[in-house]
């Protein structure tokens, strides 16, 4: 059983109902509302980044040592540990995804906050070598108040990811959860203030703005008290962001979207790559950024693999995020369904086969759900629209290749560049395409894997900085030199 969602915002340290509009958080499995969230109001968000403000500048979280920030950092983990069953179980209500999966993210969620934690720890500011007589250092210090705007699809993962290193890094945040699942952040929200208050430190260093983006967001982008935006979401609106941020000369950090290819040469282990290739693009109901949605294959292999790679698919068990087996789950909203149909639609118009799926599953057990099935298209030139833009559901485009260069051209041939994944034994020419391909991240015989040490992020119009790292908390930074005289000769004006 579910405990009751939160609902309210946390704007200037204070949990309240948000001035703005309601809205309705739906379970996409069964279409029931799960709770009525109020938007904030651009007011509000005035509120919160001038209490952020404060909260930065006061002396109780200023002056902490970097290894009391992290004990700050390991309490909010060790929290999302012991609520990680109702976390799970909220995000997979809210968003869908299967409980297998929303409880992997979870748990990754609590592993972010602990090594950013120990990454803090050990971080140093440097002595840097200088030739006259006077010590340099270049030192990090807080940006003061950053905005983190995340979109629906891992809500907890996509939070800890910037809460964690902004929070590190001495900030005040204000989070921005999608409108489409607010649930998540207001419960980590919850944690994290909770942690807050047994420190005895103020709670205005987190907001939580629920709220559409082109209010809510937008009125943190523009807030002249907010230093950086950290945005992860869709690439047009992070080009719609990062103009505005413009005007204030504001960094930004963007992770988009992606059209990643996945590769298999003639020489792969078949079963291995079928397997990776399946979740590569099916996992998530394909809502991740990183799905491998475009699949090269070797021209002789292509046939049999993607005859087989379809008839497993047909047989992946769709059904609610919380029964147990299921491999795909509904999709995020109805409306994000009927998007991922009209893609396949616009496929079939031009020239696509649809070799499994193409339709919502039939029966009494998906009614009122946002279903759609694992779809496997194939017989579409590489610039269709198809082929080009991102689907984000459980939609693969199939290809064949007939060598390298075509492959490497075909593959770079997208504006994204997000990541890539390439199945061979081969490792001379998994070596030489990786570093061909124009991608933020490149899987070799493997796919989907993270490590929160590993920096993520895209080139292209997949995105610009990095996330996680041991650098991430940089991220959230500012670079201060400092000269400190130590002349024991007189300076040249010296009388
Ligand atoms: P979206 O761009 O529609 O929304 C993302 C967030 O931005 C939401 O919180 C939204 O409310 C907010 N927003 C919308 N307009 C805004 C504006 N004008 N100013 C400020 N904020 C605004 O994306 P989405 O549909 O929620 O998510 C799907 C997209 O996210 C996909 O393109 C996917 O590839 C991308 N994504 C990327 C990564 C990555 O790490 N590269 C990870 C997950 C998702």
């Amino acid at each position: 059983m579910l405990p009751t969602p939160p609902d309210e915002a946390l704007v200037a340290g204070r949990w309240r109902r948000g001035g703005g509009a309601p809205a309705r958080s739906v379970d996409p499995a069964t279409g029931r509302c799960l709770a009525t969230v109020h938007a904030v109001t651009p007011e509000e968000v005035a509120a919160a980044a001038e209490a952020g403000a404060q909260a930065a500048a006061d002396p109780r979280w200023r002056d902490l040592l970097p290894h009391q920030r992290a004990r700050l950092l390991h309490r909010v983990a060790a929290l999302i540990e012991e609520d990680a069953e109702h976390l799970a179980a909220l995000q997979t209500a809210d968003t869908g995804k299967a409980l297998t999966e929303t409880r992997a993210l979870v748990a990754s969620a609590a592993g972010t906050f602990r090594y950013t934690a120990a990454a803090l720890e050990t971080a140093e500011d440097a002595l840097t070598p200088s030739r006259g007589e006077y010590l340099t250092m270049s030192v990090h210090e807080p940006i003061g108040v950053v905005g983190a705007i995340n979109p629906w699809n891992s809500p907890a993962a996509s939070d800890a990811q910037k809460l964690a290193p902004a929070l590190a890094a001495g900030n005040a945040v204000l989070l921005k959860p999608a409108e489409w699942t607010p649930l998540v952040s207001l419960a980590l929200g919850r944690i994290v203030t909770r942690a807050l208050e047994e420190r005895g430190l103020p709670t205005a260093l987190l907001a939580v703005l629920p709220g559409p983006g082109r209010v809510v967001g937008d009125a943190i982008v523009r807030d002249p008290h907010v230093g950086k935006v950290a945005f992860t979401g869709g690439t047009a609106t992070g080009r719609a962001l990062a103009r505005t941020a413009a005007e204030k000369l504001m960094p930004v950090s963007l992770e988009l979207g992606g059209k990643s290819p996945t590769i298999v040469l003639a020489d792969a282990d078949v079963e291995q790559a079928l397997a990776g290739v399946m979740f590569g693009v099916f996992s998530s109901t394909g809502q991740s950024c990183v799905a491998g949605s475009r699949l090269f294959v070797a021209r002789p292999l292509y046939d049999d693999f993607v005859g087989a790679l379809a008839e497993r698919a047909g047989t992946l068990r769709v059904g609610p995020g919380t029964a147990p087996g299921t491999q795909v789950a509904p999709l995020v909203h109805p409306a994000h369904r009927d998007r991922v149909a009209a893609y396949v639609g616009l496929a079939r118009e031009e020239g696509a086969r649809v070799l499994c799926g193409g339709a919502a599953p039939e029966g009494p057990e998906y009614e009122g759900g946002a279903y759609y099935l694992p779809t496997v298209l194939d017989g579409l030139p590489h610039d269709s629209r198809a082929c080009q833009e991102e689907i984000f559901g459980p939609v693969l485009v199939a290809l064949p290749f007939d060598d390298e260069e075509d492959l490497v051209r075909r593959a770079n041939d997208t504006v994204y560049g997000l990541a890539c994944g390439i199945w061979t034994r081969d490792h001379r020419a998994a070596w030489r395409i990786a570093r061909r391909i124009d991608a933020g991240t490149v899987w070799i015989n493997t796919y989907k894997q993270f490590s929160v040490s590993t920096p993520f992020g895209g080139t292209k119009a997949s995105g610009l900085g990095r996330e996680k790292g041991r650098d991430g908390i940089r991220a959230y930074q500012r670079q201060k030199s400092l000269y400190w005289g130590t002349a024991t000769t007189p300076l040249p004006w010296a009388g």
